[in-house]
Order: C-alpha cells, then sequence, then structure tokens
C-alpha cells in the first residue's frame, strides 16, 4: 500500500516546475504522517533542478525546508501528536548505528544519509520526494518541534537556511562584540546577519546588491559593503573574527581571506558549483583559516529552532502560490530575494 501525494516536479535539468503525482510509503509504526503547510525555496533546490552538479535523478521535487501539521502517526510514536506544528529539513533518515549517527551528525553517516528530496532510502532504492507536496510520510526521530511563538511560515526557512548558518556560527564560538561578516545577503545570509546579531556579534554585510544597504540594517547589521565599488573591500584588510560565506555563485575568496584578521576563519556554506582558487600566501599570513559547513544534525537543528523561539528569530519571506515557482526561481538567480520565497502549500491543488 501507498499515498497518493500531488507535488511540483521538474522532469528534466533546467525545466519548469508543474504538477506531479507520486507514491509515498504506507506510513510504518514510528512514522509520523504530516500535511504540509509551508516550504521554503533554497538555492540548493535551484541547484538541483538546473542539475548543477550533474548528480540530479529526475523527476524531482524539490524541498526541504517544510513546516506541517501531524495528521496521524504509527502505533510506536510517542514524541508527537495528531495536530502537533512540526518541521522536516534536509534529513529524513541514516542508518542511526555509526558514530556520525550516533553523536548526532547523521548528514554525514556512514552509510549514506537520506535527504528528503533527491536521495535513496536507506534501503538503497527508493527515491525521496521533498515538500513541494500536500503531504509527508517521515520517521518521528526525524521530526523537529517547532517553538510556540515562532510564526509557522516564518519558520520554515529555519529547517535548512537557520541551520546552515547557526551551525558555524556556533562552532566557530561566535559572541558578543566579534566582528562577523555575511557574504551574500538572501536566505542564508539574513539569517546568519539575524543570528549573529542576536549572539552579540558586530556584523558587516558584504553584497554584490546596493539596493539591499537599508534591509541589511533592518536585519541587524552594523555596516554594509557593496563589494562592486573599488576599494571597497580593501578598506576591510586584516577587520573580522569570522566570515560567513553565503554565495552561490563562483567568485574571488583570496580577497576575502585578506580581511580576516590573524587566525580568523572564513567559512564556506555557499555551494558555487565550479572549483575554487586559492592563493596559498593569503592563508599562512596571519594563520587563516578556511573552513567548510554542511547544515547541521537533528540534535543541533533542534537546539538552533529552540534558540529562534527564544531570541525570536524567523525568515523575512514573500509567500508565494506554487503556481509562481517557477518565476521565484528566475528571480533568486538575479538575487532578486527578500529574504526568502516560501511556498503557501495551501495553493497546491489539481
Ligand atoms: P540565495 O537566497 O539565492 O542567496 C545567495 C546570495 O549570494 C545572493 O542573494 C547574492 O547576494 C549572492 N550572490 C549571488 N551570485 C553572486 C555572485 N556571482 N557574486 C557574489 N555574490 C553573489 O541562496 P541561498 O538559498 O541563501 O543559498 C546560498 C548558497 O548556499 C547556495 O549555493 C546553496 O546551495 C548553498 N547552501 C548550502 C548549504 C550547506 O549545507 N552548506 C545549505 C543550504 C544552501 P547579494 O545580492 O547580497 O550579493
Ligand atoms: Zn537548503
Ligand atoms: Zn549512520
Amino acid at each position: 500500500m501507498t499515498m497518493n501525494v500531488l507535488g511540483y516536479a521538474a522532469q528534466s535539468a533546467k525545466a519548469d516546475l508543474a504538477p506531479y503525482r507520486f507514491e509515498r510509503r504506507d506510513p510504518r509504526p514510528n512514522d509520523v504522517v504530516i500535511e504540509i503547510l509551508y516550504c521554503g525555496i533554497c538555492h540548493s533546490d535551484v541547484h538541483k533542478v538546473n542539475n548543477d552538479f550533474g548528480n540530479t535523478h529526475f523527476p524531482v521535487v524539490p524541498g526541504h525546508e517544510i513546516v506541517g501539521r501531524v495528521v496521524s502517526r504509527g502505533s510506536n510514536v510517542s514524541r508527537f501528536s495528531e495536530g502537533d506544528l512540526v518541521g522536516v529539513g534536509c534529513i529524513v533518515d541514516s542508518c542511526r548505528a555509526c558514530p556520525e549517527c550516533r553523536t548526532g551528525r547523521e548528514m554525514f553517516c556512514e552509510k549514506g544519509v537520506t535527504f528528503s528530496f533527491d536521495s535513496l532510502e536507506q534501503d538503497g532504492k527508493t527515491w525521496t520526494y521533498g515538500g513541494y507536496s500536500t503531504s509527508m510520510v517521515v520517521d518521528e526521530a526525524y521530526v523537529l518541534r517547532i517553538p510556540k511563538g515562532l510564526d509557522p511560515a516564518r519558520a520554515a526557512p529555519l529547517m535548512c537556511a537557520g541551520i546552515t548558518t547557526y551551525s558555524p556560527l556556533h562552532r566557530f564560538g561566535c559572541k558578543a562584540d566579534d566582528e562577523v561578516a555575511v557574504v551574500g545577503l538572501g536566505g542564508l545570509g539574513h539569517l546568519a546577519v539575524k543570528l549573529a546579531a542576536s549572539m552579540g556579534a558586530d556584523v558587516t554585510v558584504l553584497s554584490t546588491s546596493r539596493g539591499k544597504e537599508e534591509d541589511a540594517a533592518r536585519l541587524g547589521a552594523k555596516r554594509f559593503v557593496a563589494t562592486k565599488v573599488a576599494g571597497a573591500v580593501d578598506a576591510l584588510a586584516g577587520k573580522f573574527d569570522l566570515i560567513v560565506d553565503t554565495v552561490s555563485a563562483p567568485h574571488d575568496f583570496n580577497k576575502q581571506l585578506t580581511i580576516l584578521r590573524n587566525f580568523g576563519t572564513l567559512v564556506l556554506v555557499g555551494l558555487p558549483p565550479a572549483p575554487i582558487t586559492l592563493e596559498p600566501f593569503v592563508l599562512l599570513h596571519g594563520n587563516r583559516r578556511i573552513a567548510g559547513s554542511n547544515i547541521g544534525g537533528i540534535p543541533e537543528t533542534q537546539e538552533m529552532l529552540d534558540y529562534c523561539g527564544e531570541h525570536e528569530v524567523a525568515a523575512d519571506i514573500e509567500l508565494i502560490k506554487i503556481q509562481d515557482i517557477n518565476e521565484a526561481y528566475e528571480r533568486m538567480l538575479r538575487n532578486d530575494v527578500k529574504y526568502r520565497f516560501v511556498i503557501d502549500i495551501a495553493s497546491l491543488k489539481e
């Protein structure tokens, strides 16, 4: 037995997304069935639809910033009840036995993590379909609680953009009065600004879009630097303890390294689909570090959600109908985001 579900899919690389029916598994004893209310649009969805990494399995139903309500639960489910507001992010299953799974870093599961879309289930053969759909079946161990007080639509982007920026800020010890730069003011970038500011850091936004200056201040940044202005970035030499680079397209990393303090860290969360060139001298000078950060595990995602509930951090969103998704993708590629598109799944009907 399976459940027939309506979603939106791309049938091939760069194709428009359009209605698509597919099957989800019948709930098992540890599963909850979630009626999806909202789903954020992450640039990773766009990379996947465009087959930027050359590994997309079509048809693809993207979506991994999911908020919904539990509508039924299997006999062994103990953490959730019907009616609970819940979230699902990038991870929906893993082996649960390897050292990474046991320490809550399921994204690095040694047997292979199951992502919420364009990924294989733990059976090694069933493809997953994401949150651009009306409902989802997920093992309760991979379901998150949405704290009371957070608006569900504005909480949806926390499921990926939130954890992806919270995790490196946390790991690299962001604290009061640190100088933190956020490169790229999009979905990830605007949450990085809000989160770093909530931790007390002095935040600088580095952006190619001059029109985002006022928004940067409203989001909590103390400074805005338009990176296309000649000399603007050079003037920041040696300033930052931490730089969070959220840029989705190829760009110059060497210039960015020069604006780190000695022992400072440039952490990459953006995924430009191209190799980078690194000048060793700029890294060695000042013992600078370059690091990567990949989403975050289930326990840290819950920690981030609870933190956001406490500190009233949520995304600034444009709520759209699913019929407007292809235009939203185009706007995203033009850096025209304010600052996360979220799909109102109530609009997904036949
Ligand atoms: P987004 O909303 O489209 O924001 C990306 C921003 O990057 C743009 O708004 C723009 O900001 C800047 N940008 C774009 N092209 C640029 C260029 N050529 N040069 C300089 N800056 C440029 O995307 P997002 O959803 O935040 O995702 C950002 C990246 O993170 C994507 O590559 C995505 O796949 C990746 N990602 C990684 C993880 C992870 O686990 N590490 C998780 C989620 C997403 P300005 O207008 O301010 O310049
Ligand atoms: Zn994402
Ligand atoms: Zn594992």
